[in-house]
């Protein structure tokens, strides 16, 4: 077996097991702020969370980081639960940052009593202000030597109803000349007054991320807290809370103690469209796409519904790697792999995306022949399925050329082709409407040439697909291109609205499958014959079929 090379994630986990740290325990969180669905940056985070655990014997939780009441809602608690489960992932157990309100009110009065914090009234716009730059330092608070007594008095009012938002706020007291900015008197708490989808109006005062992230870590006893690069210069932050957590809760504030260990590595950035919550908020709200969940998106329950598997996800998530920077990852790489995976996994069927009719004028009328189609050469415990073949077929209008050049392997009067799975036929002509457009072409057929047959064996250039017109469903659909048109929407001046493609989405609504196809249902992965992979969309239904076109079955990106 092929070893795995290890990204420095893993190098480290393992050297903390050589050196027996924590008991040679391992555990990893994945922490999702509920306040929108995942995105494929996250399920990249996801693989290394869940991965590192699987891998070293250790154990993943999902910790859902709710701080932050007015963007969060149970709806993402739900569709975050669902990705994961669809990537194939398996927590321990579910936690929640709201479940620790009360712990961390309580270290918080803690500090305030030793004189480490202190409410500010000043607004957000003064505090800004005061921060200085990395190389000047800041301005303290007048605020900022407070009396323990009135710091303490103004957290619990804080807590209340009564207050304004942004009226306060509670500020460790750090150092307003350290170089590392988030020293500078970071705020720990603030007020909102939207009610938590979990906790309610039990709390008005709510936690910032820096005091409420390393501090779940730690009550949790993870190990191992993997994240991105941005969370670099706020680990100094995360040690520093730590330190005094452990000595308010009398666990030691030595080094060799148990403590989660920050590790950072590269985001996931995608050519042609955004990662950025806000900006995919934005898409949805201003209904640029069909929700969250559009096949463009690149949300998992946009890419779920447009037919990528979790493992191509997963495949390529494992090719781009993790480093310490930053870098756009190639969308065609995403493509490649969705193609790779599905090709191992997709039934093939056929569909008629731009019918024009075919008529096999020596064919019995109203006779009928079931041919064998292979379901996936790949794979041959798929089995196979019957396609009816009869006179009148579907054929793509691409496929049919009055007057080709030599090289056009397609039909053209004269010349052979094998139609797939059935028989050799040869053009005869074709007939045409006043303005000169094709509406029939047709064709005889070789009766000895049925595949199996001898006479299927002679040398015929091109094989087409087709589909019986009385034997065919019609079916709409969706064919999808980039979401932007700019390869790093994020690093253009213009505003990213300006940068969505237009064309993104086109609908043909005139499309013919077999019966076969008709039958599949979103999560079945399809291959329409010589066009590409599709799966039927959550639209569907058996009065009006809908299918996403996934992927071409060539990359059309990289041109
Ligand atoms: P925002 O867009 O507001 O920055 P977020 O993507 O950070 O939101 P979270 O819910 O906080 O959203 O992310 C959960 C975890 O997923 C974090 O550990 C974060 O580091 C990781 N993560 C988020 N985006 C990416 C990405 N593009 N690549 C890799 N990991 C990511
Ligand atoms: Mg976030
Ligand atoms: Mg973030």
């Amino acid at each position: 077996e092929e070893k795995k090379s290890l990204s420095f994630v893993e190098q480290f986990v393992e050297k903390d097991l050589e050196e027996g740290k924590n008991g040679g325990r391992i555990q990893t969180r994945f922490p999702p702020e509920p306040n929108g669905y995942l995105h494929i940056g996250h399920a990249k985070a996801i693989c290394m969370d869940f991965g590192v655990a699987e891998n070293y014997g250790g154990i993943c939780n999902l910790r859902f980081d709710d701080t932050n009441p007015s963007k969060e809602d149970t709806e993402y608690v739900d569709s975050i639960l669902n990705d994961i489960k669809w990537l194939g992932f398996h927590w321990a157990n579910v936690y929640y940052a709201s479940d620790y309100f009360q712990q961390l009110w309580d270290f918080a009065e803690w500090m305030i009593k030793q004189g480490m914090a202190y409410i500010d009234e000043q607004t957000s716009e003064e505090i800004a202000e005061q921060k200085g730059t990395p190389t000047q330092p800041g301005t303290p608070s007048p605020y900022r030597d407070r009396p323990v007594e009135e710091n303490l008095e103004l957290f619990h009012k804080m807590n209340t109803p009564d207050v304004e938002e942004g009226s306060m706020v509670l500020r460790a007291k750090l150092d307003m000349a350290n170089p590392n900015m988030h020293f500078r008197d970071p705020i720990m708490y603030r007020i909102i007054h939207t009610p938590h989808h979990r906790t309610g109006t039990k709390w008005h005062a709510y936690p910032m991320y820096d005091f409420a992230h390393g501090q779940s870590d730690y009550f949790e006893g993870v190990t191992h807290s993997i994240c991105t690069l941005e969370f670099v210069p706020h680990r100094p932050l995360y040690d520093k809370f730590i330190d005094e957590l452990k000595i308010y809760k009398g666990e030691g504030d030595n080094l060799n103690d148990f403590r989660p260990r920050q590790i950072e590595f590269n985001r996931l950035n995608l050519t042609y469209t955004v990662m950025s919550k806000r900006k995919l908020h934005a898409l949805v709200d201003e209904h640029q796409v069909n929700g969250w969940g559009d096949p463009r998106m690149p949300t998992l329950c946009g890419m779920r519904r447009r037919g990528y598997s979790p493992e191509s996800i997963k495949n390529f998530i494992r090719s781009i790697g993790y480093t310490k920077f930053d870098a756009l990852n190639d969308m065609a790489l995403l493509e490649a792999a969705v193609r790779d995976d599905l090709n191992k996994r997709a039934i093939r069927v056929s569909a008629v995306l731009n019918p024009v009719k075919l008529v096999i004028t020596n064919y019995p009328d109203g006779q009928t022949e079931d041919m064998e189609a292979v379901n996936n050469p790949e794979n041959e415990a798929d089995g196979t399925h019957k396609i009816t073949f009869s006179k009148n077929l579907w054929i793509e209008r691409e496929d049919f050329m009055e007057d080709a050049p030599k090289k056009f392997f397609r039909m053209t009067p004269g010349r052979e082709v094998r139609l797939k799975n059935a028989y050799i036929i040869k053009c005869t002509g074709c007939t045409k409407d006043k303005n000169g457009n094709i509406t029939e072409i047709q064709a005889e057929y070789d009766p000895m040439s049925k595949s199996g047959m001898e006479g299927a064996n002679r040398k015929v250039k091109g094989t087409l697909h087709w589909v019986s017109a009385d034997h065919c469903k019609k079916a709409e659909i969706r064919i999808y291109d980039r979401l932007f048109n700019v390869e790093n929407p994020s690093a253009d001046e213009r505003d990213f609205r300006e940068l969505l493609n237009p064309d993104s989405l086109t609908v043909l609504k005139n499309c013919y499958v077999e019966n076969y196809a008709a039958e599949k249902q979103p999560g079945e992965y399809l291959q329409f014959q010589r066009i590409g992979y599709f799966m039927a969309d959550l639209d569907s239904t058996s009065e009006h079929l809908v299918y996403n076109k996934t992927v071409g079955l060539k990359d059309t990106w990289s041109k």
